[in-house]
Formats: structure tokens, C-alpha cells, sequence
């Protein structure tokens, strides 16, 4: 869940290059807020940066510890214009949709969720669970999927290496040979990257990407420069590699896309390309209209969207 004023995505600036020649990396730092009961950090959308290609939103849930019963519970909201991608670290979480759907997610798997035209889901912890640590992201759909029809995926089995002591979970998209399975509207790349012992890498990067870090446990240095956890390392385009060095323990999420070239609207829980799409989303909600279906099994109140920013629609 959203609750972050509407934003309009900028699109990338140029690098500046420093003086000795390597491209500036851009610091973001976490605003602090809560879903569903749960702190979060979140880095995107920020007023310093919208978006890394399509991916759009960015929250790390946790870590989190809490009583059996007294975790995550966020109630019925609706989605359009975007995929929900939930990549979990510890925990267990209940997913239900609208169209039926009801799969838990458990550490090392990720839930796929496209919006299209319209979705409602409910997310939970497990009632005997006590821990919760993940990221949620959101990817923009196109302006020609934009009113997709919704789907939800589940993938319980993801393309992972170890090399140079660092362990690799690809999330979405394609890296060197491997190929995730999570169906995309844009080219882009996520990646866990996770390091026991500590690691020193020379990542290849796509150098039509631009990319973002973020370190969600331990810390790192990349091209000499340290970060720590929730701090997100925009790296920008043009880039063929990467030098990270991870500390022991240490787990970062890799992010890149092709830069978004057009106007990307988030207002709540919706994203559009323009105001009046996610105007008509809030009044269909609001109204109870068929187009975001129903959620059966879950005891709670559905979710109130705040009022529209915009007068005049
Ligand atoms: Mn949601």
C-alpha cells in the first residue's frame, strides 16, 4: 500500500562524470513509514529518484519481529497500471486476489502480481509466524499493457549461482545466461545478492540499463564508496560493470532497466499515465464496481483511498 502524494516520473539525467573519470553515484536515503502493521523503508518513489527503468516503488518490509498473530495484515486494496513483485526473505505471507488466488510465499520465492486494468488483494502473515523481512516492488506497466487483463504468478524456484563468494538469486529479467521467470512488459533485471563471508565482484552490467543498489543487510562499497543498509546507490546508465565489495553477511538487491521515457503517474495504490485513468480507478473502487472483483476469506475491512490531489476531473 501507497500512501505518497502523486508523483511524475522524471527521466534519467545524464552522468556527471568526476574528475577522475568514474560516474557520480547518486545516494538515496529511506523514508521511514508503515504497511500493514510492519516498518518500512522506502527509497522509491523519492523526490531524488522515481524510478530505475520500469520499477517504480520500492519498500523494504522489515526485518520485523513481532508475537504470532500480531504481523502483517494489510485489508482488501485495489491496483491498476502496474505488477506487484514480492521478493521474500523471512517470513511466510498469505496472499489472496480477486481472482481467486490464495498462495503463501515463503523465503527465496517471489509473487508476481499484474494489475492491468484492475486487481484487489489482501496481504497477511502467517498467524503462527513471528519474523518478517522483504522487498516489495512495483514495475510500471506500459502504455499498451497498461489495461492488461490481471494475473498473478507464483515462483517458488528461481535461477541462483555462487561465484567468488558471492550467492546470486535472479528475480526478474535475464542475466548472462540465466533467465528468470517472472513474465515482463519492459526490459529490466532484478538480482539478490547475498555474501556469507564477504565478497569482492566485478558485476557486467548492461550499459543501455541504469541501476540501482540497495543494501538490505550488512553494507558494501562500490567503486570505493561505502553504503549502508537502506541506502540506495543510484548507479545511472552507460555503465558495463560493476565493483562491489560485500561485507561479511551482507545482502543487496540489484535493480536496472531501460530508462522510462514516458510519464508515469502513482497516486495510492494506482499508477497511470494520466490523472483522469486513475480519477476513474478511485471513483471504481470507491463505488465497488465489478472491474477490481472480489476477495473471498479474508476477515477485514476493505481499504479507503485518500482523496484525489486533483480538483476538476
Ligand atoms: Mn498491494
Amino acid at each position: 500500500m501507497n500512501t505518497s502524494k502523486p508523483q511524475a516520473a522524471a527521466s534519467s539525467p545524464a552522468l556527471t562524470l568526476q574528475e577522475n573519470g568514474e560516474n557520480t553515484i547518486q545516494r538515496i536515503s529511506a523514508r521511514h513509514a508503515e504497511v500493514g502493521g510492519i516498518p518500512i523503508n522506502r527509497l522509491m518513489p523519492s523526490r531524488q529518484r522515481r524510478t530505475i527503468g520500469a520499477w517504480c516503488f520500492l519498500d523494504h518490509a522489515g526485518p520485523a519481529q513481532f508475537a504470532p498473530g500480531a504481523g502483517m495484515r494489510v485489508g482488501p486494496h485495489p491496483h491498476i497500471g502496474l505488477q506487484t513483485f514480492t521478493w521474500m526473505i523471512k517470513g511466510e505471507v498469505l496472499h489472496r486476489d480477486s481472482l481467486g488466488n490464495e498462495q503463501i510465499i515463503r523465503p527465496g520465492q517471489v509473487n508476481l502480481m499484474t494489475a492491468g486494468r484492475g486487481i484487489a488483494h489482501t496481504e497477511e502473515s502467517l498467524s503462527t509466524e513471528d519474523t518478517l523481512h522483504a522487498a516489495q516492488l512495483w514495475i510500471a506497466l506500459p502504455p499498451e499493457a497498461s489495461a492488461c487483463a490481471p494475473a498473478f504468478e507464483h515462483h517458488p524456484n528461481l535461477p541462483s549461482w555462487s561465484t567468488d563468494g558471492c550467492d546470486f538469486t535472479l528475480l526478474a529479467g535475464s542475466y548472462n545466461t540465466h533467465h528468470a521467470p517472472a513474465r515482463l512488459y519492459s526490459p529490466l533485471v532484478g538480482m539478490d545478492l547475498f555474501s556469507t563471508m564477504g565478497a569482492d565482484i566485478h558485476l557486467p552490467l548492461n550499459p543501455e540499463f541504469e541501476y540501482g543498489l540497495l543494501m538490505l543487510e550488512g553494507q558494501a562499497e562500490i567503486n570505493k564508496q561505502r553504503f549502508a543498509i537502506d541506502e540506495l546507490a543510484y548507479l545511472g546508465h552507460s555503465n558495463t560493470q560493476l565493483h562491489l565489495q560485500l561485507s561479511p553477511g551482507s545482502r543487496a538487491i540489484l535493480l536496472g532497466g531501460e530508462p522510462c521515457t514516458e510519464e508515469i503517474l502513482i497516486w495510492w495504490n494506482f499508477v497511470g499515465h494520466s490523472k483522469a485513468e486513475i480519477a476513474q480507478a478511485q471513483h471504481d473502487w470507491e463505488a465497488g464496481n465489478e472491474r477490481f472483483g472480489a476477495i473471498s476469506g479474508y476477515d477485514g475491512p476493505r481499504l479507503t483511498a485518500p482523496p484525489l490531489p486533483w480538483s476538476g476531473l
